[in-house]
């Protein structure tokens, strides 16, 4: 096992992810069995500060979406991720990211293998998803060679480089660009709240429903009896916190790792006001912005190019585009309250 590996996931295991008081999780360390290393602090990318490569060059930044109306319709923007995702499952790669568990309470990152369950991870589930052992996966695949593809948000992406500790030249990192996170202890209430008003189980959910469409899209619970909830997005009380940051983790309204040069080789939004740049007509099935941080990050969009429609973007708009990589999101004036996100609605 890699030597750098050792202290944090071998004896003593004297860290593990736990949830805080209001349900986010949280590195902790049992004192008490703890040897004093300080390799935690090495590799943490809060305290290191990750060094980019190509930052002169990079990023590039593109529009474009995926020529799959169906995968682009699952897609919470223009289903970038999902084309990126089957080039390397079709090389026999593996694919990390989030999928709502079965029972709806939580968000884990999950490995996949085939097309098949590419569905899991499609489309944005905003709730803080847990990492479990996938670095410790991640670094499996990678050093018998396998090309590996992690996506996540960007704390996430910076904690896997900085515990992988080298580059590998067959792994693909896919950030977004982050609003934040809401708590699982948060969702948790929501769903049981819902749960209790229709008198069944939670199901399905989207927290993007594009029936509505790109630009309007809906929030959508199907429940195990055929009863389904549905509202626009803002006017529902969990999608209502989320857009006025009334419950996101604390950190993310400071974060560290919402920067122009990132350590990801691909990071992903929603291409809104697309419009002002094409005199197309554009459907509303949905549109990425993309930012290329690296050789990698590139090619991987060059190889997709018969998936996708990619288009890059004349100077101005990018560098304008690139502002989007650094805004917090601002907190909420209930954010503190003792009920958090409860009254932002
Ligand atoms: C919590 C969150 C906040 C976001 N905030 C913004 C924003 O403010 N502005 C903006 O333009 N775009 C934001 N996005 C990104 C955007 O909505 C799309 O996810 C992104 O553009 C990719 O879209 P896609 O159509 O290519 O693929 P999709 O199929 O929509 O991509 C899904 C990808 O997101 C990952 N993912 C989904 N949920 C989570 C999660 N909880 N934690 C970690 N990874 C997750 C999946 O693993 C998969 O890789 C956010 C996404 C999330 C999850």
């Amino acid at each position: 096992m890699d030597a750098q590996l050792v202290p944090i996931f071998a004896p003593p295991k004297c860290i593990s992810m736990v949830a805080d008081q209001e349900g986010f999780l949280v590195p902790s360390v049992n004192t008490s069995i703890c040897i004093n290393c300080h390799l935690c602090d090495k590799v943490c990318p809060v305290t290191l500060g990750l060094e980019t490569e190509n930052a002169v060059e990079y990023p590039r930044v593109y529009v474009g979406y995926n020529l799959n109306p169906k995968v682009r319709k699952e897609s919470s923007s223009g289903g970038i991720f999902s084309s990126v995702a089957e080039d390397v499952l079709g090389m026999g790669g593996i694919v990390y990211g989030a999928a709502m568990r079965e029972d709806c309470y939580g968000v884990d990152q999950i490995r996949i293998t085939g097309s098949n369950e590419l569905h899991l991870l499609r489309g944005s589930k905003y709730v803080q998803s847990n990492v479990g052992d996938t670095f410790k996966q991640a670094a499996e695949d990678l050093k018998k060679g396998l090309f590996v593809l992690y996506t996540g948000t960007p704390c996430q992406i910076e904690g896997l480089k900085s515990y992988l500790g080298k580059e590998y030249p067959n792994l693909i990192c896919m950030d977004f660009v982050c609003h934040g996170v809401p708590s699982e202890k948060a969702w948790q209430s929501y769903i049981t709240m819902q749960e209790k008003k229709y008198c069944a189980n939670a199901k399905t959910f989207y927290f993007r429903n594009k029936s509505t469409g790109w630009k309007n899209f809906s929030y959508l619970i199907d429940f195990d009896d055929g009863q389904r909830y549905t509202k626009p997005f803002e006017d529902d009380l969990w999608g209502g916190a989320f857009v006025r940051n009334a419950d996101l983790r604390k950190c993310c309204y400071d974060c560290s790792f919402k920067k122009i040069h990132r350590v990801s080789d691909l990071t992903v939004a929603d291409a809104w006001g697309i419009e002002t740049i094409n005199t197309e007509p554009i459907d509303d099935l949905g549109c990425s912005v993309i930012y290329a941080h690296s050789t990698k990050g590139k090619n991987a969009l060059d190889n997709s190019r018969g998936k996708i429609i990619l288009e890059e973007l004349p100077n101005a708009r990018a560098i304008a585009e690139c502002n989007r990589l650094t805004t917090n999101s601002e907190r909420h004036p209930t954010r503190d309250l003792p009920a958090y996100g409860r009254n932002a609605v």
